[in-house]
């Protein structure tokens, strides 16, 4: 801080950096697009240094520019987490650069539907990856970062899908059910450190995902919606606001399906 000769100016400016560095920092995957962009946003209107995830720059550096005019803090950082050396690597340098990690929120996922008898294992072992082992690659590394902290909070994107299962996404419903399990044991490895971890399940959200099922698809799923309704990526984004903040430290290990009532 520069030098400064007026008593209460000092305290204000001092006051504005410490906030600076008390921000909470939160990575968000597939913050491109979607919800992910949806929660990123909303995180950094919440005051978070938000870092933002996904494999397109252009698509990050779109949602820099609203994050910026909004007045919140966020960088970009391209990454393939299919690619995990790389997502380890980035973990640990968010980690370095902030010394610290308080929120990941492990939102990047991909569908490749198609009926059992016609998936390939390319299908299948690429949305095993980008959907399941990512988030293990990213909780493993963001838990040390945590730990020193005394605090973290993990919020993994499953899906209906995971809960219901769901016809021609066997391998996707079988990676969102595995985030499940995956989840709980993090919170019972985890608790006594601070660290929550949960499962938000959402069902039909309007986003990229959904545009492709085409309006007959989205026809026939409405009759089994009890509000009738798809539900927005700002409708995701505020259970994990809510999820991430400091308030909600006695929730973990739980998986919350926000999905206008389509599991229950
Ligand atoms: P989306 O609109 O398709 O966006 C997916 C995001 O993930 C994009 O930002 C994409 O960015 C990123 N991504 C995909 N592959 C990636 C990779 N290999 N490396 C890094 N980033 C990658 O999806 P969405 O609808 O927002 O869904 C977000 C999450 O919610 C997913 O986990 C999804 O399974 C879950 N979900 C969605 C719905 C729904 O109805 N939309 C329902 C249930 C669950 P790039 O292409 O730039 O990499």
């Amino acid at each position: 801080m520069a030098f400064c000769r007026i008593p209460a100016l000092c305290r204000i400016s001092r006051h504005s950096e410490d906030s600076a560095i008390d921000k909470r920092v939160a990575i968000v995957t597939g913050a491109s697009r979607g919800i992910g962009r949806a929660i990123a946003e909303r995180l950094a209107r919440d005051g978070r240094h938000v870092v933002l995830v996904a494999r397109s720059a252009e698509g990050l550096a779109a949602v820099k520019t609203a994050i910026d005019a909004a007045g919140g803090s966020c960088e970009v950082r391209p990454c393939d987490i299919g690619d995990g050396a790389a997502l380890n690597a980035l973990v640990e340098a968010v980690a370095e650069t902030h010394g610290r990690l308080d929120i990941l929120v492990n939102n990047a996922g991909i569908t490749r539907d198609t009926l059992l008898l016609r998936m390939t294992d390319e299908q299948w072992d690429e949305v095993i990856t980008v959907n399941l082992r990512s988030v293990f690659v990213a909780c493993r590394a963001a838990i040390r970062p945590m730990m020193r902290g005394r605090f973290g909070r993990i919020i993994n994107l499953g899906s209906v899908s995971g809960i219901t299962g769901n016809a021609g996404q066997a391998n996707y419903a079988a990676s969102k059910a595995a985030l499940i399990g995956f989840t709980k044991t993090i919170a019972k490895e985890m608790g006594a450190k601070g660290i929550t971890a949960n499962v938000i399940a959402p069902g039909f959200i309007e986003t990229d995902m959904t545009e492709v099922l085409g309006e007959a698809v989205k026809a026939a799923v409405l009759p089994n919606i009890p509000v009738r309704r798809l539900g927005k990526p700002e409708e995701i984004a505020s259970a994990v606001a809510y999820l991430s903040s400091d308030e909600a430290g006695y929730l973990t290990a739980q998986t919350i399906a926000v999905d206008g009532g389509l599991a229950s």
